[in-house]
């Protein structure tokens, strides 16, 4: 038989409160996953124009359900209720688990990281959704290290059933139980992986990513690849997804990753994906990037 692995063993980590900071495309998704799966959850962020996007984008998800008859009214707003939209750290030293969900940028989720851990309890797992910043590099800023792991989700959230957990040098098998028992109350399908800048989905995407630059700078139509990739069965093709993903969050991801693989990972060229950034277009959350929409 499979040998059980430490974190295995591990009495029952189930998660009854917990909390996500940031509520934008995926904070915001995390908290109607929780909420919807009966885990109710604090949400915060540092202005409420954030707050009311996050909420707004859960009571679209539950009035499509309730459209189509699978949820009843009463039940929409008892997940609507268990979304505590919050600007300060108020209740969070009674949460379980914080899952971090800010702007994927190291210095800003250092700040952020060692400013809850100083709200929550001492065995409170902090855990953080970055793309591809390497999760020892970000426990560098607390002061219990073995308190945190990566808990990566994948975008939109209520749809992808991976979760990757992601295991840093100093992180316990308490926190990766909890985390995976956390994922598992939300329906997900946990994986635990080893840390590195861009854990193993992204080692994978990023690259592709790359290939997709290199035929536009080579002269390549984007909507023309979109396409080929679509018919080729993907359900959507890279300048489609950078739309989805955000193209800021994808900007800053790509660095991440060209500086953790300097040899492989770094282009010498502007790519569109850069000029789509520099020109303001974000992708769907500010309605224009590769493609207009609406
Ligand atoms: P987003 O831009 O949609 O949302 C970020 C939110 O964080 C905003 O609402 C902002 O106001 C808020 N914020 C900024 N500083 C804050 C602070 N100090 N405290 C609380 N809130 C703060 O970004 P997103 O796409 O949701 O990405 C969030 C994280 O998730 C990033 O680390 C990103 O790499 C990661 N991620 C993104 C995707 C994706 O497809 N977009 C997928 C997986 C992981």
């Amino acid at each position: 038989a499979k040998k059980a692995k430490g974190w295995e063993k591990q009495a029952d980590r189930k998660v009854e409160r917990a909390a996500v900071l940031g509520a934008g495309i995926m904070g915001g998704g995390i908290a109607y996953q929780s909420a919807y799966k009966g885990v109710p959850i604090r949400m915060k962020d540092i202005n409420q124009e954030g707050l009311d996007l996050g909420l707004s984008e859960a009571g679209k998800l539950l009035s499509k359900r309730v459209n189509r008859g699978r949820m009843t009214p009463e039940k929409m707003a008892e997940v609507l209720n268990s979304i505590d939209p919050v600007l300060s750290y108020e209740g969070f030293d009674d949460v379980d688990i914080v899952v971090e969900a800010v702007v994927e940028n190291a210095k800003v989720k250092h700040s952020v990281l060692a400013e809850v851990e100083q709200k929550v309890t001492d065995d409170t797992v902090l855990t953080s959704n970055t793309s591809t910043i390497s999760i020892t590099s970000l426990a560098e800023a607390l002061k219990r290290p073995e308190n945190f792991c990566g808990m990566h989700f994948f975008n939109p959230v209520h749809a992808m059933p991976l979760v990757e957990v992601i295991r840093g040098d100093k992180t316990s098998d308490t926190a990766i139980a909890r985390t995976v028992a956390f994922a598992r109350q939300m329906g997900k399908k946990p994986v635990v992986v080893r840390d590195c800048p861009g854990f193993l989905v992204n080692r994978v995407l990023f690259p592709y990513f790359d290939g997709f630059s290199k035929l536009v700078r080579d002269g390549a139509d984007f909507q023309a690849v979109d396409k080929v990739m679509q018919r080729w069965g993907w359900p959507m093709g890279p300048a489609y997804l950078m739309d989805v993903v955000g193209i800021d969050t994808g900007v800053h991801a790509a660095g991440v990753m060209a500086e953790g693989f300097p040899d492989r990972m770094q282009l010498d060229f502007k790519t569109a994906t850069e000029v789509m950034y520099e020109n303001n277009r974000y992708g769907q959350k500010n309605g224009k990037g590769f493609y207009d929409h609406g």
